[in-house]
This record gives structure tokens, sequence and C-alpha cells, in this order.
């Protein structure tokens, strides 16, 4: 990031602080709207939402460790549908690199969008976060927790999403404005990451500290640990692989026969239904492989419970990076 700057946090606690940071980039670039993971009344989970009232950043919680779906073709839609309104996206890592991805294929322009992207504390499964939102004395104590894990890279890995344990890109790396909190004591301060001086100055933050070299030096070393956790519990998931699971041709065999899966994917992810399309129609794998595959976000929305136990995210991810590398 161009420029960093240090976040300090009161006693009204990270999320707190940083719902009043998202509502200075509202005020000061005089947004119409943003879309953000948010908590509505009577609902037990924070979904991703468009507010158009900065009064309701009071729900926004970027930080919950739940993902229910990628928000990237909704984000693409709205810069699409909405070219003269000022809008900002909050959005995980790996949706902000399928959105670009979109971007790329479609043509878009994202200029108008201010893309905010905080560190990702990763996800549980959604049966394993309801459990939790049950026994929470209050709601936002399950972001809370999350963010209390932060200065150590994030919450017992076991319990994660396949594909959180998987993922080691969880902080974003072409956001407009990063929100940084992987190897931070969250209850003192966060950092700030700005894409360039002008946007810094537009939200009113290019005169702020910048963090220690202490503080910087402490959160790298915590993300090339986490890397290296989810690189080694990656490999240990892929060494499970059985034989003909780690194959494009296996996957293909797979989504023929089990629609209960190509449905699912084709509901979830944002690449796979028009590469399916054209691999269903005729015998050759192309657009699966220079087109679905190469795009992966790694969101692991494309899990689910399949009948036959099939590692859906695993073999995918596995797939991609081969095909990413060259060597499939
Ligand atoms: S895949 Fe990565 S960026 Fe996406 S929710 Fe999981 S840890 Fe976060
Ligand atoms: S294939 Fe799965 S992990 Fe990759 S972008 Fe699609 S839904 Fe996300």
């Amino acid at each position: 990031m161009a420029l960093q700057k240090l976040l300090s946090v009161d006693a009204s606690g990270p999320l707190e602080t940083t719902r009043r940071f998202l509502a200075q980039i509202w005020e000061r670039s005089a947004l119409d709207g943003m879309f953000v993971p948010a908590w509505a009344a009577g609902e037990d989970d924070p979904r991703p939402a468009l507010l158009t009232d900065p009064a309701d950043l009071k729900r926004a919680d970027p930080f919950a460790p739940l993902m229910v779906l990628n928000t990237a073709p909704h984000i693409a839609a709205l810069a699409a549908d909405r070219p003269h309104q000022r809008l900002a996206a909050v959005l995980r890592p790996c949706e902000l690199r399928s959105l670009r991805e979109l971007a790329r294929r479609q043509s878009l322009n994202l200029s108008g969008l201010l893309l905010i992207s905080p560190d990702c504390l990763a996800t549980f499964p959604h049966e394993d976060f309801d459990w939790r939102v049950q026994h929470a004395a209050f709601i936002e104590r399950i972001t809370d927790e999350a963010l209390h894990f932060a200065a150590q890279g994030g919450i017992l890995p076991s319990r994660l999403r396949p594909a959180c344990q998987a993922c080691d890109q969880p902080y974003p790396s072409d956001a407009d404005i990063l929100i940084g909190v992987l190897g931070l004591e969250t209850n003192h301060s966060l950092i700030l990451g700005f894409r360039d001086e002008a946007l810094a100055e537009q939200v009113g933050w290019r005169e702020a500290p910048p963090p220690s070299a202490d503080l910087l030096t402490r959160r790298e070393r915590v993300i090339e640990k986490l890397r290296e956790w989810r690189q080694r519990s990656r490999a240990y998931a892929e060494s499970h692989l059985e034989e003909g699971e780690a194959t494009l041709e296996g996957l293909v065999q797979h989504l023929r026969r089990c629609e209960n899966c190509r449905n699912w994917i084709s509901r979830s992810c944002p690449f796979f239904a028009d590469a399916w399309r054209a691999t269903a129609e005729g015998t050759h794998m192309t657009d699966l492989e220079s087109s679905w595959l190469p795009s992966c976000g790694g969101c692991g929305m494309c899990d689910h419970a399949c009948p036959e136990d099939y590692p859906l995210s695993t073999v995918i991810g596995h797939l991609a990076r081969r095909v990413g590398s060259g060597a499939l």
C-alpha cells in the first residue's frame, strides 16, 4: 500500500472504531451508499447489504467470521447499473480478487467505486457460526472474539471452512483502502492503507501518523507464518485426495454425474456457469481450463454438503493452481 497510517482504537473497541472510520469515508467522499456486511434486526447472521444512510453503519460488521456468498457479481452489477452514483464496497480479499477478475472480463470500469477491504480473519461453516450466535452473550461477541485472535493470525484453524484453512492470501493486495488487523493487538490499534496520497487526503487521513516500524514488522511476521501454515494445511488436504480426484477429467466426471454439485456451483461461483455450458455442450474442457479455473479467487463458496462427500474446493483450488503454474 502506498501510504500506511495508524488507526488508534479507543475504549469502544475495534469494531466500533472501524464503523466510525467507514462513516468518515462516507462523509468525506460524499457517498450515495456503501455495500457492506451488516447485521439486520431479527437476523442471526450478518449479510452483505447496500446501505444508503450512514446512520446504518452502526450495523456494519466487516470482520464477522461468516461468508454467505461471494458478493463480487453483485458489486459488479451495482457498478454497471449505477455509474453516476458514488458508492463504496467493503469486501473480503477473495471477493476482491473475484471482482477484479469480473471487471477484467466484462471490461467494467470500477474507478467510480471505492473498494475497501479488511484483512480477513477467516470464516466458520454456517452451522458452526449459528451455534456460536446461539451461545453468545450478545451477537457481536462472535466478531469481538475473532478480532481478539487477530494478533496471532486468527481463530483456531481447524474450525474454519476448508477454503479458509487453505487460503494463503487473507489480506487484500489491490484495495483502494486496506483495514489491517492481522498481527495487531486490535484493542490498541489497526493499520490503514491507502492506494495513494490523493485518496488519503480525500478521506482526511493524509496527515495522520504512520504505524511504527515494530508494528509493521510484527504484522509481516504473523502474515508470513499464517501463509506457511495455510500452505501446509492445503498440502495436507490435497495429499488425501483420492486417485482420479485431482484431475480435470475426474472433476468433470463428478460434475456430469452430480446434479446437486453442478447446480450449487452454478449458483455460488461467479465464473462457473458460462464455462460449464460450453463444456456440457461440447466434448472438450477448454473453457473450464482456460476460463473457469484461472479465474478462481479461492472463496470456497462452491463447497457444500455434497452427497458423495466430494471435496470440491480442495480439488478446484488444486487444479486452479496447476493451471496458473502451467502444469495442467
Ligand atoms: S477464503 Fe481467504 S479471504 Fe476468503 S473468507 Fe476465507 S480466509 Fe477470508
Ligand atoms: S471455483 Fe469455488 S473457490 Fe473458485 S471462485 Fe468459484 S466458488 Fe470461489
